[in-house]
């Protein structure tokens, strides 16, 4: 029952005494001799008191942005590198031991970020048109840097393939965050469980989009076998993305989109870090367990941005709003969902998005409501 002031006093519930804001002691520290990475998981959760006012329902947002790294990737990123430092495949301190990815975002900070804290190099190959405040952090963090041309999957020279082809030529490793089965695995071992416990296992709704997959896989597929068919799994999914039919119909592509093409964030949608028109291992893995999607229109999200940072004091990322709108749609369609629990994943903060979603944001005015968000779309 607690918003964004209850992050004032800490970052971790206790959460046998989460009914006081004051006195809850902090739990989980790091022992001392753990760097950054010690800060990893145990997200707080909070409630969304305006979205909960409007539906009848208790909303929790789980702060992925309060990852050390800014956001959901810093899971994926730790457990790849602390899966190839085991197998030896990475050796801390070791100036030719390198990790790659193709990223255009989220998951090249948060792999900067741990691999710096964990004495490994990293180099992110991303495409030129990545937003600034994105590229300005990846300067500040030291990580190599392999600006290419944006391209389709199918094109060699994409980012992904691009690394890909780096860490080969190097004989380095290739954290692969699409295909790498870790991804989902680490959100069924520690994201879902949180959720899970946070709740006290009375999550009715989880929703969230879909990048690689991995977060909606792993958490969708450890609440459905913790709690079975009374728990629903909705996949926000934003314009110019394939998911939506996917799930909907059962295909990926619509008839203009062609298999693989590349979604042009500047070109198709405002939203960076979810969205995709193709089917990877990290969704394949948790399909089964998704139960509806909702599309998300750029103009509503970006509304929806506003209104969070106004009526609640969140300043978030696209990708959270994309979810927050899905959940208004939802609860508008089935009037007869009341008094529920849902959990939104907020994946990353709006600091990351300054100069592009928030640029837009900002012309929003401040009393926005509902009804404008949804512009009877
Ligand atoms: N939100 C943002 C801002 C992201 O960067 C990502 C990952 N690209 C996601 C949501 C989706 O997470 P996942 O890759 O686990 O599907």
């Amino acid at each position: 029952e607690i918003g964004v002031e209850g992050l004032l006093v800490q970052t971790i519930y206790d959460s046998n005494n989460s009914s006081s804001t004051t006195t809850t002691k902090l739990t989980k520290l790091p022992p001392p001799e753990i760097g950054v990475e010690g800060l990893v998981g145990n997200t707080p959760m909070i409630l969304v008191k305006s979205l909960s006012e409007i539906t009848g329902n208790n909303v929790y947002a789980k702060l992925e942005y309060m990852n050390p790294g800014g956001s959901s990737k810093d899971r994926v990123a730790l457990a790849i590198l602390q899966e190839k430092i085991q197998s030896g495949e990475l050796q801390p301190h070791e100036p030719k031991s390198k990790i790659y990815e193709g990223t255009s975002g989220s998951t090249g900070i948060s792999i900067a970020t741990i691999a710096n804290s964990l004495g490994i190099k990293s180099e992110i190959h991303l495409p030129d048109d990545t937003s600034p405040d994105k590229l300005i952090l990846f300067n500040t963090l030291g990580a190599g840097l392999v600006k290419v041309k944006p391209a389709s999957i199918v094109d060699p020279n994409q980012y992904v393939n691009s690394a890909k082809a780096a860490s080969v030529a190097t004989e380095g490793v290739f954290a692969d965050q699409f295909e790498n089965e870790t991804n989902w695995k680490i959100h069924y071992t520690t994201t879902g469980p949180e959720i899970y416990q946070q709740l006290n296992g009375q999550v009715d709704f989880f929703i969230a989009g879909c990048g690689t997959g991995g977060t909606i896989s792993g958490v969708s597929k450890y609440l459905k076998e913790k709690i079975g068919d009374s728990f629903t799994s909705i996949l926000a999914d934003p314009q110019g993305s394939g998911f939506y039919n996917r799930v909907k119909f059962g295909v990926m592509y619509t008839n203009e989109e062609k298999e693989g093409s590349r979604r042009r964030h500047q070109v198709d949608t405002i939203i960076e870090g979810i969205g995709l028109n193709r089917i990877t291992k990290n969704f394949s893995a948790g399909e089964e367990y998704i139960d509806d999607s909702v599309k998300v229109y750029d103009e509503e999200a970006i509304k929806m941005a506003k209104f969070l940072c106004v009526q609640d004091g969140l300043f978030v990322g696209s990708s959270s709003c994309v979810n927050s709108v899905a959940l208004l749609k939802l609860c508008r369609d089935n009037p007869q969902i009341k008094g529920k629990n849902f959990v939104l994943a907020y994946c990353d903060s709006g600091s990351r998005h300054l100069n592009k979603f928030w640029k837009e944001a900002l012309n929003v005015h401040d009393d926005v409501t509902v009804e404008e968000i949804l512009n009877n779309k």
